[in-house]
């Protein structure tokens, strides 16, 4: 095995191996929030990594008709090949009962330097781009937000596509890619974006984004 394949294997084992206490479930999580289930209009996944995925089941059993999101793309790499997915690091056997979440195809809209993308939202205000690399079909959400005072404000969530800024501004895939070279163009797209707009970019795993996301910290790529 060679050392980005027996790095990959580490990661997925770590993926599928870690307990969620039931206080720590995402209905749980959402309710100290004042957030039901059913409160919620759709989820959409960047990827279906077990900590990017995980409570799903629990979440579409407490709200079965909630819509589930996914691209088609990531849907025909792990959705249709649930014991791939079971070796990548997802946990279909967790997946809600009969899932069959809706699987769109990115438009000719263009986001920046994405030439497509996806409008999860009627008015546009949330939108998908592809962030393929860490896994095929992997989506980034392009947010038109606005502050507390009305400020327009526009966010970046890449999911997996960097796990930090740092990793970011090295243009650096880490390693335990699906498609490193998809991966780095993803990595280019993102600070492209973020030379073209002003953007709060959140990675999921940065110690740092929920500073970011309280302090609309914009990114300023190196
Ligand atoms: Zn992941």
């Amino acid at each position: 095995m060679d050392r980005v394949s027996s790095s990959r294997a580490l990661f997925n084992k770590f993926l599928s191996a870690f307990t969620i206490e039931p206080s720590d479930g995402i209905v749980q999580q959402l309710g100290r929030q004042g957030v039901k289930p059913t409160d919620l209009k759709a989820v959409i996944l960047s990827h279906l990594h077990n900590d990017h995925a995980g409570g799903l089941e629990d979440l579409v059993a407490a709200a079965p008709d909630l819509p589930v999101y996914i691209s088609r793309e990531h849907w025909k790499a792990f959705g249709e090949h649930p014991f791939f997915a079971g070796m990548e690091g997802a946990t279909p056997n967790h997946w809600p009962r009969n899932f069959s979440p809706k699987i769109f195809d990115y438009q000719d809209q263009p986001v920046g330097p994405w030439e497509k993308s996806y409008p999860l939202t009627s008015d546009g205000k949330i939108v998908a781009v592809d962030t393929s690399g860490h896994v095929a079909g992997h989506l980034a959400l392009v947010v038109y937000g606005e502050s507390g005072t009305g400020e327009a404000t526009t966010y970046l969530l890449p999911g997996d596509a960097t796990y930090s800024i740092d990793v970011l501004d090295k243009e650096e895939p880490d390693g335990i890619n699906d498609d490193p070279a998809r991966a780095l163009q993803s990595l280019r797209l993102m600070r492209q974006y973020a030379r073209q707009t002003d953007v709060v970019v959140l990675p999921s795993h940065d110690a740092n984004t929920p500073r970011f996301l309280a302090e609309r910290v914009v990114y300023q790529p190196k």
